[in-house]
C-alpha cells in the first residue's frame, strides 16, 4: 500500500508511509553478504526497545538548565520542534524546542538526543545538551549559514565555486565516514540536513532518524528520492543505503540544490530507477564527481563503495582544486 504525504522538513520531497515491509530473518543468509554484515533482520513491530530516559541525559552531565539558555529568533521549523538562535555561556547555539509533549514525540526527541550524544566529529553538528524542563529542549552548536540545501539554492552557481562544492562534498563525505566506522546509519542524509557554519564548514545534522545499525527501528516515513531501493523495498538501512543518498546529495550539490530527478513525477521514480534509470550529470559538474555517483547508485548495495574509500577519494579531489 502507498500512501504520500508532504514531509515536514522540505516543501518538494515526498514520502511514502508504511513503504517498507517487514522482513523475516532469511536474508542473514543471502549471497552478497555485504549488507548482511551491517544490518539485522527488521524486528516485527513493537519488538525492540530503544526507549531513552530522562534520568540518563542527567547521569550523562548532559542536562542544560533552563535559566542558562537565552532564546532568540526562530530561524527553522523541524517536524518535531520549532528551532531558536540562542545562547548558552556566551556561545551561540541553536535550540530545537519540542512543541508536542505527548509520551511518545518526548521518547523520539530524546532518542535524536540521545543519538547525538554518542557521536562527536568535526562535521557532525555536536550536540551541547538538553533542557528537560515543560517543554524538552535540544541545544547544538549553531551553524551560521543554515541548510546547505538553502545556501545552493540561494547563491547559485555565480557565487558557488568548484572549491565551495567539493569542500561541502567532502566535509559531508568525512563526517558520515565517522558514523559508518561507529556504526550509524543516518538515514535521511541529504542537503537539506546537512547545516553550513560560519567558516563555511559542512556539517551532517539531523539524527532524527539515525539509529545504531542493530536497533533497527522502523520509522516508517521515507524521502523516496534520496532513499535507496532496498530500503524503500526492504527496510535494508545500512552505511551502503546512506551511501546512495550520499549520490543524490553528489547531484544535489553540482546542480546547486536542484531536486532529484527533475520531471520525472515522484510516483514514477521508484519504477524508473528499479529499470535502471539513473540521473544524468548535472551541467559542468567534474567527471570524477559524477564517476562517484554512478557508484553510489548501484543496484547491488554491496557493490557501493564505503564512505571511508570515497572521503580519500574526495580528499585528493579537495587538494587538487583551486
Ligand atoms: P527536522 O529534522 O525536525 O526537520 P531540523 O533539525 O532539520 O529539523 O531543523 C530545521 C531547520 O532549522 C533546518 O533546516 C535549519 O534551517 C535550522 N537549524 C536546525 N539546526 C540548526 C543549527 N544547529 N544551526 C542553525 N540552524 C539550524
Ligand atoms: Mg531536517
Amino acid at each position: 500500500m502507498w500512501y504520500f504525504a508532504k514531509h515536514p522538513s522540505g516543501k518538494e520531497e515526498m514520502i511514502s508511509k508504511n513503504y517498507a515491509k517487514e522482513r523475516g530473518s532469511h536474508y542473514e543468509s543471502d549471497a552478497d553478504g555485504l549488507c548482511t554484515r551491517l544490518v539485522k533482520p527488521v524486528p516485527k513491530r513493537g519488538n525492540y526497545d530503544y526507549s531513552v530516559d530522562k534520568q540518563a541525559f542527567i547521569d550523562l552531565g548532559w542536562r542544560i538548565k533552563e535559566k542558562d539558555i537565552k532564546l532568540g529568533e526562530l530561524i527553522g521549523k523541524g517536524e518535531f520542534g520549532d528551532v531558536y538562535r540562542g545562547k548558552y555561556r556566551e556561545q551561540k547555539v541553536a535550540v530545537k524546542v519540542l512543541k508536542d509533549s505527548s509520551k511518545a514525540a518526548t521518547q523520539q526527541f530524546l532518542t535524536e538526543a540521545s543519538v547525538m550524544s554518542a557521536l562527536r566529529h568535526d562535521n557532525l553538528v555536536q550536540l551541547l545538551g538538553v533542557v528537560l524542563g515543560d517543554n524538552i529542549q535540544i541545544v547544538t552548536e549553531f551553524m551560521g549559514k543554515g541548510s546547505l540545501i538553502d545556501y545552493l539554492r540561494s547563491r547559485g552557481r555565480s557565487v558557488i565555486t568548484r572549491k565551495d562544492q567539493i569542500n561541502f562534498a567532502s566535509d559531508t563525505c568525512n563526517g558520515m565516514a565517522y558514523l559508518e566506522k561507529e556504526k550509524f546509519v543516518h538515514r535521511d542524509l541529504a542537503a537539506r540536513n546537512v547545516l553550513i557554519n560560519d567558516d563555511c564548514t559542512a556539517k551532517v545534522s539531523d539524527f532524527g532518524l539515525a539509529r545504531p545499525v542493530d536497533s533497527n527501528q522502523q520509522g516508517g516515513k521515507f524521502p523516496i528520492k534520496w532513499t535507496a531501493p532496498e530500503a524503500l523495498k526492504d527496510s535494508l538501512f545500512t552505511s551502503k543505503s546512506d551511501m546512495w543518498s550520499f549520490g543524490i546529495l553528489l547531484w544535489e550539490i553540482y546542480s546547486f540544490g536542484r531536486v532529484p530527478y527533475p520531471r520525472i513525477p515522484l510516483a514514477n521514480v521508484v519504477t524508473h530507477v528499479s529499470e535502471g534509470y539513473r540521473m544524468e550529470s548535472p551541467d559542468g559538474c567534474p567527471q570524477e564527481i559524477y564517476d562517484i555517483m554512478t557508484e553510489t547508485w548501484n543496484i547491488n548495495a554491496g557493490q557501493r563503495p564505503s564512505f571511508t574509500e570515497t572521503a580519500v577519494k574526495l580528499s585528493a579531489i579537495r587538494a587538487n582544486t583551486s
